[in-house]
């Protein structure tokens, strides 16, 4: 058979580069929902509002009261592997913030059309950027924080609109994201509208009614706290009593320095916690949070992916285990009043 092609190496022109490197990012919609979420997180807001429209392809416009963009820095927002939370090697083994590759709004400007609208603390009025770092800034009216707009999602890559399920299962899992953040941070209030409707909206530090439109009354009424400290590791959150167990994995969430993460490990180690006290066919229901020193944690893994590697996985392992079994054991023996 023939090679497949004959063609000589070329360099490929830079539109085709950034729509290749997008798909990397962008992998569907709920992926953007991610990124600008993670972003308003980084500039600090203590208010987002995510709007959707046509399950997030026809629009996701996301809202902070977070620090803002300069304007002479706006065009930079969009450039790739342009950002402004890491600046060498020492920053990358030590980040702390969500985003550090600088290529999400890059990625998305390439695949959809957007515009970032920003206004810093100390600004008059608020600056817009329309399409790309090629475009041009112009004054704005807006509150201080940022607006990010994406409209019409692959409207220039066919091939991978053509990947996108319905608006409904686009819409759910634009939702699942908005969640799973809003769980780990009582700190922020959030709202999410489809379609002009308003789908959730909870105020700062509302766990309880977090918690339980998210995973079900059941895990509201029967989780047990958890906060201990061994060494550099931290386990804070709430582990579900054996009642508020599921057919489903769908109540894990886990979250490493506030990232949410599905990662294998510590999956097992909280399943093998729970080994004498659930059915083999049940799923335990928690919310966890890991917090440990940025460098004895890599999540420089992939763009898109919930993944991450330990230095010493061992030793989170034990300590994830040990904890959560500590938890659920105490209460038993409460639930069987053998402790006053
Ligand atoms: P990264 O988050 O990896 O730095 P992004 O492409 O997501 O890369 O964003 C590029 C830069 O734009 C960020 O480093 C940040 O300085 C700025 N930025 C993006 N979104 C916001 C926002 N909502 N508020 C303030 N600054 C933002
Ligand atoms: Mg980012």
């Amino acid at each position: 058979a023939p090679l497949p092609s004959h063609r000589p190496i070329q360099a490929l022109p830079d539109q085709l580069i950034s729509q290749i490197a997008a798909g990397e990012v962008v992998e569907r919609p709920s992926a953007v929902v991610k990124e600008l979420l993670e972003n308003a997180l980084d500039a600090g807001a203590t208010a987002i509002t995510v709007r959707l429209e046509e399950g997030g392809v026809k629009r996701i416009a996301i809202t902070d009261n977070g620090r803002g963009i300069a304007p002479e820095q706006l065009p930079l927002a969009l450039a790739r592997h342009a950002t402004s939370k890491i600046a060498s090697l020492t920053d990358l083994e030590n980040v702390a913030t969500l985003g550090f590759r600088g290529e999400a709004l890059a990625s998305i400007a390439a695949v959809a059309a957007v515009s970032v609208t920003s206004r810093t603390a100390d600004a008059p009025h608020a600056w817009e950027l329309v399409g790309s770092h090629l475009g041009t800034v112009a004054p704005s009216s807006g509150a201080h924080g940022t607006t990010i707009d994406v409209q019409d999602l692959y409207f220039n890559t066919p091939a991978r609109r053509k990947f996108l399920k319905s608006e409904q299962t686009e819409y759910g899992h634009c939702a699942e994201v908005v969640r799973r953040i809003a769980l780990a941070r009582p700190d922020v209030s959030f709202s999410l509208t489809h379609n002009g409707r308003t789908i959730d909206h909870w105020n700062v530090s509302e766990m309880a009614k977090r918690s339980a439109h998210i995973l079900g009354s059941e895990f509201a009424e029967a989780r047990l706290p958890i906060d201990e400290t061994a060494g550099p590791l931290r386990l804070h959150g709430f582990a579900g009593l054996p009642t508020a167990s599921k057919a489903r994995a769908d109540g894990q969430f886990f979250y490493v320095n506030g990232r949410y993460v599905r990662d294998k490990l510590l999956v097992h180690a909280v399943r093998a916690a729970y080994q004498d006290v659930l059915h083999g066919d049940r799923f335990p229901s928690y919310v966890l949070g890991l917090d440990l020193d940025p460098a004895l944690v890599d999540v420089n893994v992939h763009p898109s992916k919930i993944e991450v590697r330990f230095r010493d996985g061992r030793a989170v392992h034990q300590f994830v285990f040990h904890a959560v079994q500590r938890a659920l054991s105490q209460t038993s023996a409460t639930a069987y009043g053998s402790v006053p």
